[in-house]
């Protein structure tokens, strides 16, 4: 302190910046050590902290206190890591379903295809397998096909209009019959076979359609309604048309009682004079039955038109019998009086047998 006192003296004449200078001196000190006292009480704990200079120590138990909530989190972050793999479980498990979708949808393949099934080659018959049908009620089967054609051996297809849904055991029925027994009868016409003409097939219903009545074999597609098969050269076959050849539909009546348990047509009730019921119904004793009368060809001629006859046989056949004897020239006065004749009731009476005829 002495080497420079002097000098201040000298060159500054106010002592007022010599003491100013001291006191800052002594405060710079006094605060240096007040910081580092407060730096130390930081770094070690002070039990006898008057001052509350270890203040900042609740600071740091604070700050303590905040840090290791983090650690707990790190342990239910394992949980966390736990309960991950279950939703990672979870998350595959909706797609689980996913994949035992194409498992269930897997699974049909792996049923095994029935006989039926194997033999309805698209060589025989375009039918496609349709999902089995389930309800309501006791309708419905399984092994179930959609009947679209024939085919035929020389590869022609017997259009079934509109589509048939039936049974496989059904579809094949109906392909053989088509291809073994209408096609020699279309043959023998001098034509083929072009469609058939479905009536109706699957359709969940009493038996004609009575309301209550016993499931008919369409209910459960094991039957087919057919009305007419048509012919390439643009005829038809209608098995309940009786203007259509007598022998044409006998041949079809002996085909289809052969082949299929139920066959019900025109004379069986009157729910089948306009098409033929074809089932394969499974009776006691593989009983069959067989009902269709083939009704003769319709007459020609209307049998209430007797009328116009006695204008022409009368006069010639009763008026000969009785009235021969009277000689020729009578015919033509019976001409010019045929109005007269006509009124005569004794002469329609030789006619009942020609309406023995018509029926
Ligand atoms: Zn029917």
């Amino acid at each position: 302190m002495n080497f420079s006192l002097p000098d201040f003296r000298r060159k500054w004449s106010c002592r007022g910046y010599m003491s100013a200078g001291a006191a800052m001196v002594t405060v710079a000190l006094g605060l240096s050590l007040v910081l580092t006292e407060r730096a130390e009480a930081r770094k070690y704990a002070a039990p006898f902290d008057i001052f509350g200079l270890g203040t900042p120590r609740p600071r740091a138990r604070v700050h303590s206190a905040r840090i290791p909530l983090p650690k707990p989190r790190p342990e239910e972050a394992p949980k966390a890591s736990d309960e991950a793999p279950p939703e990672a479980e979870g998350k595959p498990s909706p797609d689980k379903p996913g994949d035992t979708k194409p498992a269930e949808a897997a699974r049909p393949p792996e049923k095994q295809l029935s006989a039926c099934r194997l033999a309805l080659t698209e060589e025989v018959a375009i039918a496609p397998s349709i999902p089995d049908i389930r309800g309501p009620g006791a309708c419905g089967g399984e092994d179930l096909v959609r009947l679209e054609a024939i085919v035929l051996p020389d590869k022609r297809k017997v259009t079934v209009k509109p589509a048939a849904i039936l049974r496989c055991t059904m579809a094949s029925a109906i392909a053989d019959w088509v291809r073994k027994d209408m096609v020699p009868l279309a043959a023998s016409l001098g034509t083929t076979i072009s469609d058939l003409d479905n009536f109706d097939s699957f359709e969940c219903r009493g038996r004609n359609r009575i309301v209550g009545a016993m499931l008919s074999e369409h209910g459960k597609a094991n039957a087919l309604d057919v009305r007419a098969i048509k012919l390439a050269n643009g005829q038809s076959i209608g098995l309940t048309d009786r203007s259509m050849s007598r022998d044409v539909r006998e041949r079809v009546l002996h085909s289809v009682c052969a082949r299929f348990s139920t066959v019900l047509g025109p004379g069986s009730d009157w729910y089948h004079e306009d098409h033929i019921h074809l089932d394969l119904a499974q009776r006691r004793n593989d009983y069959r039955i067989c009902q269709w009368n083939v009704w003769d060809p319709l007459p020609q001629v209307a049998p209430l038109l007797p009328a116009e006859r006695p204008e022409e046989a009368p006069p010639r056949e009763v008026a000969a019998k009785p009235e021969a004897k009277e000689g020729a020239d009578d015919e033509a006065a019976e001409k010019s009086s045929r109005p007269v004749e006509k009124s005569t009731p004794e002469k329609a009476q030789p006619h009942k047998p020609a309406t023995k005829k018509r029926r």
